[in-house]
């Protein structure tokens, strides 16, 4: 019988792993810097789907440029998850400190508005 793991963000641990599995990039200054200059290029491309999708589609969400818009935020989590493993963070404590962290803001009405320790 297969042991169960009670750890419900494992699959971002073992995502994390795959993706470390399949970084090839080279050492350029700190080892986080190609995968943070790589996130903001991830995030550039999602952004220049959504600007095609206004100027070729006149704002409509094809199921075309869906799919592609999905396959580029792939690529935006991949980075996140390189950055964290260069960090030597597991990305399920990324996915944890978020959600505490909304689910605290949430909890005192402080969703909106500004400031990162809100
Ligand atoms: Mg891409």
């Amino acid at each position: 019988m297969q042991k169960k793991n009670n750890n419900k963000f494992s699959d971002f641990d073992d995502y994390q792993k795959f993706c470390k599995s399949t970084a090839v990039y080279p050492k350029i200054g700190r080892s986080f810097v190609y995968p943070l200059i790589g996130l903001q290029g991830e995030v550039g491309e999602v952004s220049e789907k959504i600007k095609k999708m206004f100027r070729d589609d006149k704002g409509k969400l094809t199921e075309e440029k869906k799919i592609e818009i999905v396959k580029e935020l792939g690529d935006v989590v991949w980075y996140i998850s390189q950055i964290a493993t260069e960090f030597d963070v597991k990305f399920s404590d990324v996915i944890k400190g978020n959600i505490e962290k909304l689910t605290s803001r949430q909890q005192r009405g402080k969703l909106h508005g500004s400031g990162d320790n809100r």
